[in-house]
């Protein structure tokens, strides 16, 4: 696609920027609200707390938006916090990076509805898209045309690092291309960014052990997580002042609930009594077998699971798979609350 006239489409009906850089420098189109996001770390929680702080809500995104991109940003952050806005936003949104227009919610929908290859026998366990490696297979992505082994590793191989280097245009495309090629039904699979010359991690992992790269997956859900509380905070600050109701002081005594007995009814022990086995085993390479979730102030968090602390009524609804008000209901059935502090 011509890159001017697609920019020029764009901006006749844009209604919001998304700027990825300083917000020293945030474009200012006339008529467009634009917000800033800009990490100022590379780690899953730096990404999720700029975008947290941009103020930005999965509704805002609902408009015709647009993400531009600083060339000068840091690229991994930069790939990074656009990874957070499309779970936020439920979509891929297209980017402008430079000269660049990038129409990632076409190639997304694109590759999704590209036919299935079948699953080869012998599946890699970790192929790198964007720069060659000594030790894996390794495949470049500019457009929707993949060749069919690149189509085949991409979709079926365990693990995908992608290269971050200065070509931020290529960065992100290669991150939405695969996404769109690991996502199964309800499970998107986002890559590991990594410089490139990295050795592979041994599979599996043992636990407690991050992945060596930068873990896109922990940011999708850091920036689900984020969702979930801002939709709730909504629904909360449209509600009228008046005294809590009866289920506000039931989620509220069920967040304030022993996290330690909480975890100890869930079925988990800790073996140390410091660190506690995970209650969600199954989301582990090895059940989690060796404990591997923090307590502290009351909240817990799983390394793998959890991209922040969360309390008690937060891990019973995401153990259990229930909704807050079943949670409260299971807590306030077994652990009375922390005395009042
Ligand atoms: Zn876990």
């Amino acid at each position: 696609v011509n890159g001017a006239s697609a920019g020029e489409a764009v901006e006749s009906t844009l209604r919001l920027v998304v700027w990825i850089g300083s917000p020293d420098v945030t474009p200012n189109l006339p008529g467009v609200r634009g917000v800033a996001v800009h990490p100022t770390s590379t780690t899953p929680g730096g990404v999720i707390d700029a975008v947290r702080d941009s103020g930005i809500t999965g509704p805002d995104l609902k408009v015709r938006a647009i993400v531009m991109v600083d060339p000068d940003a840091h690229p991994m952050r930069s790939v990074a916090s656009y990874a957070a806005l499309t779970v936020l936003a439920g979509r891929r949104l297209d980017v402008v990076c430079g000269e660049r227009v990038l129409e990632l919610d076409r190639l997304d929908r694109a590759l999704r509805a590209a036919p299935t290859p079948p699953r080869p026998e012998e599946v890699p366990t970790c192929i790198q898209v964007g720069a060659e490696h000594p030790d894996l297979p390794s495949f470049q992505i500019d457009g929707p045309a993949l060749a069919p082994e690149a189509l085949v590793a991409l979709r079926h191989a365990r693990h995908v690092r992608l290269v971050v280097g200065d070509n931020l245009p290529a960065a992100f495309t290669s991150f939405v291309a695969i996404a769109a090629l690991r996502s199964r039904a309800g499970q998107e699979r986002f890559p590991l960014l990594v410089r490139g010359g990295e050795a592979p991690d041994p599979e599996p992992l043992p636990d407690g052990v991050l992945p060596r790269g930068f873990d896109l997956d922990t940011v999708r859900a850091g920036a689900f997580e984020l969702k979930r509380a801002l939709r709730a905070s909504t629904a909360a600050s449209t509600a009228p002042r008046v005294p809590p109701t009866p289920r506000q002081q039931s989620f509220a005594a069920a967040a304030d609930a022993d996290i330690e007995s909480v975890l100890a009814e869930l079925g988990t022990t800790s073996p140390d009594g410091v660190l506690w086995h995970c209650p969600r085993p199954l989301r582990h390479t090895n059940g989690d077998a060796n404990a591997s979730m923090k307590v502290e102030d009351n909240r817990a968090r799983c390394f793998r699971c959890d991209a922040e602390p969360v309390d008690p009524l937060r891990l019973v609804a995401d153990v259990l798979d229930v909704p807050a008000d079943d949670a409260a209901l299971w807590i306030a059935r077994r652990v009375s609350p922390v005395a009042s502090s």
